[in-house]
């Protein structure tokens, strides 16, 4: 059993699950392995009725698992609201997706040739603590609606939602086995869903390194895998931007969630002549920034989520040239002040490491050619934010940065209807948007002679 603590307070929560044992996890996979047949052959018409009636469930309780989420994970109230409603919303959209599950037919000569989405069976879902609802979701709401059953593992420090969901899913109706939360640790559950030859595909979120172990865990049975791993995103600010409104919007890309983001927007690259006064606004709105109890509703930044986060991320900051930070809380609890870094030198690991914490580093650039080098100037490509108001340049520099996710004045967050992943080290394969379902089945193709 881990203890669970309220990352605001550093209390200890009421609530902390029983870690599964391998034991456990290998019950679960046979459970969810002979729920498979007949999820499978539920109608169509009467799968998509049960994800609704699941995503109908999730919003009477949207408020429960939000408040769930400020107490396990810190996050703000007004994000974790938003997140719940993201579990919903990805159910409701993929509920439609099994009377659409579409097959081709293909001219050939002497008969017919069709083709079938067949679901794959057992899905094995390895969720991180960043965000436990939609990370989620994304995985088992399309992976439901094609047909598989699902072995869900939360990360062992934010567990609650999701034990949660699975709950809440046996409410709304699901057959036992077709979900099934399995909390614990990553090497005991998460390697077994790797290693389980029951499990058929693997949907992993978290670190690099150990998305680099599961995908040569995987290679041993050929077992598919979806990887979401890190990023070190670049923000592009052009000088022919309203620099204010750049200045003003950019410390929501990076210290929303307390900079715990993937698609965290933590490097902010700068053309030389609006460097001055963007750093001058930008200190500005960071000073404002309400890095207050996550559970008020004007929070805009909560703690980290624990103690070993926070220091992984003070150690990054060992060394590194602070230029100004905003606020945090003094007293108890995993706080840091939102922190802007100025870089002068691409060799420097504040620049160069996913920190994952409020943390971001500034650096100027001169022309169009030097910032796209230097936004690709890693191994990682998840997203990235371009200001410029001039369109040939966005579309230019939007198709030249190496990276999955890109939003021009703006930086978008993941829309669940459109597709999400990573260029480079920053994972493999897609998630979301109309096709998520097709990566839970393989392409089966069927000729019949006439
Ligand atoms: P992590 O170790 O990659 O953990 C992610 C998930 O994988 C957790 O559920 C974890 O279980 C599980 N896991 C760990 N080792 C495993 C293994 N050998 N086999 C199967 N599953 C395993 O990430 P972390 O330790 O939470 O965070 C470390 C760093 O990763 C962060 O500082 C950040 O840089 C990065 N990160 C990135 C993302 C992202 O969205 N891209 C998300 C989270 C973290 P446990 O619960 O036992 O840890
Ligand atoms: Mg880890």
């Amino acid at each position: 059993m881990t203890t669970l603590i309220n990352p605001s307070t550093g209390a200890e929560l009421d609530h902390s699950p029983a870690s599964a044992s391998l034991e456990d996890t290998d019950a679960a996979i046979a459970r969810a392995h002979d729920a498979f047949p007949a999820w499978r052959d539920v109608a169509p018409g009467e799968r998509a009725r049960l994800l609704r009636a699941f995503a109908a469930v999730v919003d009477a309780h949207l408020e429960e698992l939000a408040q769930l989420e400020v107490l396990n994970a810190g996050h703000t109230i007004g994000n974790a609201r938003w997140e719940a409603g993201n579990v919903r919303d990805c159910l409701n959209y993929y509920s439609a997706a099994p009377e659409r599950l579409f097959g081709r037919q293909i001219p050939v000569p002497g008969g017919t040739d069709v083709t079938f989405h067949e679901p794959l069976g057992v899905v094995g879902i390895i969720v991180p603590w960043n965000f436990p609802m939609p990370i989620a979701a994304w995985g088992f709401a399309p992976a439901l609606a094609a047909g598989n059953t699902v072995v869900l593992k939360p990360a062992e420090l934010t567990p609650l939602t999701a034990m949660r969901i699975g709950e809440l899913a046996l409410e709304a109706g699901l057959p036992e086995g077709v979900l099934t939360i399995v909390p614990g640790k990553g090497s005991v559950v998460g390697e077994r869903f790797v290693t389980h030859p029951l499990v058929r595909k693997v949907c992993f979120t978290g670190s690099t390194t150990v998305g680099k172990q599961i995908m040569a865990g995987c290679a041993d049975q050929v077992k598919r895998v979806t990887l979401e791993l890190g990023g070190k995103s670049s923000n592009i600010v052009f000088t022919d931007t309203d620099v204010a409104a750049a200045a003003a919007s950019a410390p929501y890309a990076v210290f929303d969630n307390a900079g715990q983001d993937c698609c965290a927007r933590s490097r902010i690259l700068v053309q030389r002549s609006a460097y001055d006064e963007f750093v001058g606004r930008l200190e500005t709105s960071v000073k404002a920034l309400r890095v207050i109890d996550p559970s008020d509703d004007r929070s805009e930044m909560g703690p980290l989520v624990s103690a070993g986060q926070r220091e992984s991320v003070q150690a990054h900051l060992d060394g590194a040239s602070i230029a100004f930070t905003g606020s945090a809380p003094d007293g108890p609890g995993w706080w840091l002040p939102p922190t802007v870094v100025e870089s002068r030198d691409t060799s420097e690991s504040i620049w160069r490491e996913e920190v994952f914490g409020p943390v971001v580093a500034v650096m100027a650039f001169d022309d169009e050619d030097e910032a796209v080098a230097l936004a690709n100037d890693t191994d990682y490509g998840l997203s990235g934010s371009i200001f410029t108001s001039d369109v040939g340049r966005a579309l230019r520099v939007a198709r030249r940065v190496e990276s999955g996710n890109l939003s021009v004045n703006s930086h978008s967050a993941v829309r669940y209807w459109t597709p999400f992943g990573g260029f480079k080290q920053s994972g493999l394969g897609r998630e979301l948007g109309p096709d998520a379902p097709n990566a839970f089945t393989e392409e089966k193709n069927v000729f019949i002679a006439h």
